[in-house]
């Protein structure tokens, strides 16, 4: 859900920037760039135009810095300092379902998480369509009883009650890390998905990931979520302020290096200052409509 390029202003740029943001799990759609749009972009240029000089484009322009294997932030703007020494001990393991654009996005946070959790009990599997076939082992930890799936929705119980009042302990949660439509698509379209309890987060937080526009006030990162999930499972708030410590120091950083503040899409058109015009798709004018009403979307 991100209209900006943020990193082509900062100190830490790659060029094409893409976001990573989420409403709880998911976010609404946006623009995003990712490295197949810009070499898209490229070689839709390049079909315009003379030929001449073409061949003198450089070819690396989508290529990485260095990135820092613990953290996967580049070299010189590593976290590490900001994750704790050990990995923290958790009882429940967490599985993050990743739309394959989210990998390539610079700002995401699934690594910092993955960085402060045991490798066994943090997962992620790639991907849009998942199958018995195609992964047995996430299709088994969906069939069990005590695995949750984080999806909000007019189904999904809060999950501070759901481990009041369950008789099996969750042992693991599934969240789903992409835009609002790529998890909308992969939670819908597949239906081991829908096998586990559908649990939400009731919780009045803000999110911290203040560099990124969020569609909501109340929308988390997929990092956050996973903070907050983990520590009410857990029942251990210092899992939430180590996992979010992190993301505090990214945002800090990109702030202290040109970044600004963003704010959420709800906050900007119930204040009159969204920048864009209305969308003249009667679907998309009916989203922003009923955001700007605090309708749950
Ligand atoms: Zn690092």
């Amino acid at each position: 859900m991100e209209w900006q390029k943020e990193e082509q202003t900062l100190g830490d740029p790659i060029v094409w920037s893409p976001g990573d943001s989420r409403c709880q799990t998911p976010t609404e759609e946006g623009q995003e760039e990712g490295v197949e749009s810009a070499v898209a972009t490229l070689g839709m240029e390049a079909d315009g135009a003379s030929a001449d000089g073409l061949w003198a484009l450089p070819v690396e322009l989508a290529e990485r810095r260095p990135e820092c294997s613990r953290c996967s932030r580049p070299q010189k703007v590593c976290l590490c300092p900001f994750l704790p020494v050990h990995p923290l001990h958790i009882s429940t393991h967490l599985y993050i379902i990743q739309h394959p654009a989210e990998e390539s996005k610079v700002l995401r946070t699934v690594p910092l998480l993955a960085a402060c959790l045991p490798q066994e009990k943090c997962k992620v599997k790639i991907g849009r369509r998942f199958s018995e076939e195609r992964d047995p082992e996430l299709s088994a930890v969906c069939r069990k009883p005590c695995t949750l799936i984080l999806y909000p929705g007019a189904e999904a119980a809060n999950l501070e009650e759901v481990i009041l009042d369950s008789p099996i302990y969750p042992s693991t949660i599934i969240i789903i890390d992409g835009t609002w439509s790529q998890a909308k698509d992969i939670f819908y379209k597949n239906s081991l998905f829908r096998l586990p309890k559908q649990v939400q987060l009731n919780t009045s937080i803000s999110s911290q990931y203040v560099i990124r526009m969020q569609p909501t006030n109340s929308c988390l990162s997929t990092l956050e979520c996973a903070a907050v999930a983990l520590s009410i499972l857990e029942k251990n708030n210092y899992i939430q302020e180590t996992l979010l410590r992190p993301l505090q120091a990214l945002c800090s950083f990109q702030l202290q290096h040109g970044a600004q503040i963003r704010l959420s899409k709800e906050h900007l058109l119930k204040n009159g200052i969204y920048p864009k015009p209305m969308p003249k798709n009667k679907r998309k004018l009916r989203k922003m409509e009923l955001l700007m009403n605090s309708v749950k979307i």
